[in-house]
């Protein structure tokens, strides 16, 4: 249609990080300005569409969601494919998830493009009596692996919009 065409670039982008991390609520955030309590279905990889402008072009970014794949870890190699950025989710509120990353980090470099922009996410900040990760320990992890680091809420939508739009912003950067 006529919008497709006045789109200047088209980005695909991910979401990985271990099940239940919030990857969903951030994308329904984002995309949609909607969170749910529930956890969504299971099966099946979904996507969701955003346009927004950087440096006064017009990016569509098509975000794509596991939809549960990761619970069988078995997000397979065409997840990955064509895709320029992805949203590194762990949930401050669980350890094992922040523990999970080095092999989320892994399989990213093994799938992903080398150039592949990475932003970590530590999600559900607003749970601040319930957090065991530290901000610093996500902070020095993403010093470490060299990307940017956000914590969010997808529930009360704190930085939801800033870690998207970091991401396609330095996608455009190397593009
Ligand atoms: P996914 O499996 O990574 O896609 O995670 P979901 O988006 O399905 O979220 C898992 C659960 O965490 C759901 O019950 C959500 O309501 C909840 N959740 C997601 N994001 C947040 C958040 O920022 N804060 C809080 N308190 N709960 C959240």
């Amino acid at each position: 249609n006529s919008f497709d065409e006045e789109c200047d670039y088209l980005f695909k982008a991910i979401l990985i990080g271990d099940s239940a991390v919030g990857k969903s609520n951030l994308l329904s955030r984002f995309a949609k300005d909607e969170f749910s309590l529930d956890s969504k279905p299971t099966i099946g990889v979904e996507f969701a569409y955003r346009n927004i402008r950087v440096g006064g072009k017009l990016i569509k970014a098509q975000i794509w969601d596991t939809a549960g794949q990761e619970r069988f870890r078995a997000i397979t190699s065409s997840y990955y494919r064509g895709a320029l950025g992805a949203l590194l989710v762990y949930d401050v509120t669980r350890r094992s998830t922040f523990e999970s990353l080095r092999r989320w980090l892994k399989e990213l470099r093994e799938f992903g493009s080398p150039e592949m922009v990475v932003v970590l996410v530590g999600n559900k900040s607003d749970l601040e009596g319930s957090r065991v990760v530290k901000l610093e320990d996500g902070r020095s992890l993403a010093q470490l692996e060299q990307v940017s680091f956000m914590e969010t809420s997808a529930k009360d939508n704190l930085n939801v919009e800033d870690a998207f739009i970091e991401m396609i912003t330095r996608i455009y950067e190397i593009t």
